[in-house]
Order: C-alpha cells, then sequence, then structure tokens
C-alpha cells in the first residue's frame, strides 16, 4: 500500500525549502509555494501559475492539501452569518461572522467538540473528538474574512477564539495558526485585533505570558466563588480560581496586558450579592475590565438569565469600584450562532 500523503501545509517554509532542495529545485521554490499555500490560500497545486508543470506534478504525487469546506451558512435578521465547517475528515466545526456597524469579527472554533463541560454551554454535550490544526483555523479566519468582503464589502477586522473548544487546550495550534495570521507571509493582520478567550487554564497562561503573545486574553469567569464556578464549570475543581488568580497576576508582570473577564448572572445561581462581592475582589488582581454577557439559552431549565435588576446591581457595583464594565448584547441569535450556542444542530 502507498504511504498517506502529507498535508503539505504542515510543513514549516524551512521545511518547504528543504524539500525542494533535497529533490534537485531551488530551495526558493519552497519560498513560492509556501506563499500560494498561505497568503493567497489555494487549494489546488495546479492553480499555482509561476510552478512549472512538472513541479506541480510532483507535489501531487507528494501531498495533499487538506482544507476546509464552507457545508452550510445561515444568515441571521442581525446580519451574523453562522459556518457549518466541513473539515477534511468529515467532522463539521462552526464559524461565525458578527457584523458590527464598524467591523466584522469572526469568531473561529478550535477544537471539533470541546476538551471542558461547562453545564451552560451547548458545546460541551458533544465530546471533544479532535483539535484542529493551525490551517483548519488559519482557513475559518480566511472564508470569514472572504464572506465580510463579499456580504458587507469590508476586510475581515477582529478575530475571537470563542467558536467551539477551548483554546488552550490546543495551545500549539492556536499559537501556529495566529502567527500565521499576524505574518505578513500569510493574512498581515494586527495581534491587537485576536482575542483569545479561554475557560482558564493556569498552566498555559502563565506559558502564553512566557512565549511573551501579542494578542488580547479573556477569560469566562462567571462566578469568582469556588463552589459556584465549581457546580457550573466543573473543571474548576482541577483549576481552582486561586490557581487562576496566580496565573493571571503572572501574566500581567509578565506582559502588561490587561484581561477581560467574560460573566453572565443567571437568576439563582450568581446573582447574589456575595458574589458580586467575591467578583470584585477577584477584580483586585490586576487590572481588567468585564465584559456581562446575555445569556443564549440551550434548553436547560436550571439556567435562566438573572433579571436586569440583578444585573444593573452587578453594573453599578462595579463601577463604584471603578471597574470598567460593558454589557454585551448576543448577536445571531435566531440562528443558534450566539456565545454557548454553537452544537451542530443541524
Ligand atoms: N472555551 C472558551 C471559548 C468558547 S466559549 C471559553 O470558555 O472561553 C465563548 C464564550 O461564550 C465564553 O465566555 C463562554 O463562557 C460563553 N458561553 C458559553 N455558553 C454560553 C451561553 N449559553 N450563553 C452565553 N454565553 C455562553
Amino acid at each position: 500500500m502507498k504511504p498517506k500523503k502529507k498535508d503539505i501545509r504542515s510543513l514549516s517554509k524551512e521545511q518547504l525549502r528543504a524539500f525542494f532542495e533535497k529533490n534537485g529545485d531551488k530551495a526558493f521554490r519552497g519560498n513560492q509555494v509556501y506563499e500560494w499555500l498561505w497568503h493567497k490560500s489555494l487549494h489546488t497545486f495546479d492553480e499555482m501559475t509561476n510552478i512549472s508543470k512538472q513541479t506541480r506534478e510532483m507535489l501531487q504525487e507528494n501531498f495533499v492539501i487538506n482544507h476546509i469546506e464552507v457545508d452550510s451558512m445561515q444568515r441571521s435578521e442581525d446580519g451574523t452569518i453562522k459556518n457549518g465547517i466541513r473539515l477534511h475528515d468529515g467532522f463539521i466545526v462552526e464559524s461565525v461572522l458578527i457584523p458590527t456597524e464598524k467591523r466584522t469579527t469572526a469568531c473561529v472554533s478550535s477544537q471539533v467538540g470541546c476538551s471542558l463541560d461547562c453545564h451552560f454551554c451547548a458545546t460541551s454535550r458533544l465530546k471533544r473528538m479532535r483539535n484542529l490544526n493551525p490551517d483548519e483555523i488559519y482557513d475559518q479566519v480566511v472564508a470569514i474574512d472572504r464572506q465580510s468582503q463579499l456580504y458587507y464589502n469590508r476586510k475581515l477586522s477582529n478575530i475571537v477564539f470563542m467558536g467551539m473548544g477551548e483554546p488552550l487546550m490546543n495551545y500549539k495550534n492556536v499559537l501556529k495558526s495566529i502567527e500565521k495570521i499576524t505574518s505578513p507571509e500569510g493574512l498581515g493582520m494586527s495581534s491587537k485585533r485576536i482575542t483569545v478567550s479561554t475557560s482558564g487554564v493556569p498552566k498555559i497562561i502563565k506559558k502564553m505570558a512566557n512565549d511573551e503573545v501579542k494578542f488580547n486574553l479573556a477569560v469566562s469567569l462567571h462566578a469568582a466563588i469556588d463552589k459556584v464556578r465549581s457546580s457550573i464549570m466543573p473543571f474548576n475543581e482541577k483549576f481552582p480560581l486561586k490557581d487562576l488568580a496566580d496565573s493571571l497576576i503572572y501574566w500581567y508582570e509578565k506582559t502588561g496586558r490587561t484581561v477581560t473577564y467574560e460573566y453572565v448572572v443567571w437568576d439563582g445561581i450568581n446573582d447574589k450579592k456575595e458574589d458580586i462581592k467575591a467578583l470584585i475582589d477577584f477584580c483586585q488582581h490586576i487590572p481588567c475590565k468585564v465584559n456581562l454577557i446575555e445569556y443564549n439559552p440551550i434548553d436547560d431549565g436550571r439556567f435562566q438569565q438573572a433579571s436586569s435588576r440583578a444585573i444593573d446591581t452587578y453594573i453599578s457595583s462595579l463601577e463604584k469600584h471603578d471597574i470598567i464594565v460593558n454589557v454585551r448584547r448576543s448577536r445571531g441569535k435566531d440562528i443558534d450562532a450566539a456565545c454557548g450556542q454553537l452544537a451542530n444542530k443541524s
């Protein structure tokens, strides 16, 4: 049996250059192919017009270009577009385009399913099947950038890793994808416009600080009392708030970058005075801001968005302590494209 062909995009530029040299060609050919693969995002060798037919055939014999396919597309009444993305091995993940007046944001997935078990999140019901490769994350960004140009006449401006999966449980590939997204040899986007959202894996947050990453960090906090947090995000037992706080202090000391806490207020779960007090205390660790996100129902009776009075109390209490707080309205709810609703319903 013939050995399985390697995915050419798993090779670094250096490896691609070495491949051509080894095969009696110029290393420079590697640069040309690399540019087609990443900067121009081609998915077939035949379109590489400055590469000879013979070389293209040689590449075809040795490699495949695994790539994603937009399998389904749903458009919300607010303009949000949810894409079902088919991976080369048939798995489906979801990526969302979120337009606002001035921006287009891509919300991308990092895993098939999710490693974590947050009770309020639809994705947690899907077992983690595998991590996405860097090219699969990159391709989602390219696909949404194209949709943004097609439907909104402007380029993609921001990226959030808030789709399916826990990005820090696939840290290596997420980092590689961001390297490609920000490199002039890839999409040349600014890392300031990229936000990685995590439920909080302390060891990896410290690693990110050591790696001196330049993108933004958001932490899905939802509760600042261990008992409460563990009851809705069971993995908190393994990574308690104290460890999370330590890693965030380390992050801030190393990078000088603030953190955004994402927080949903639920009726009877985290809407008490002591919950607010704990959040205010947690916010003292490092400079931060709080995004209060609207709850997107996932048919689980235990979770109901708290009353607007409870939310107003949160806002005024945080503001009294000079903590910046934003209220985030959800987008694409009518098509299950909002935070926590990604679960391949179709
Ligand atoms: N695993 C990562 C990224 C995916 S979730 C993380 O936990 O951050 C993206 C955001 O949506 C997180 O802040 C998550 O807590 C939030 N979220 C999950 N389910 C939600 C729901 N049903 N309604 C509103 N936000 C939700």
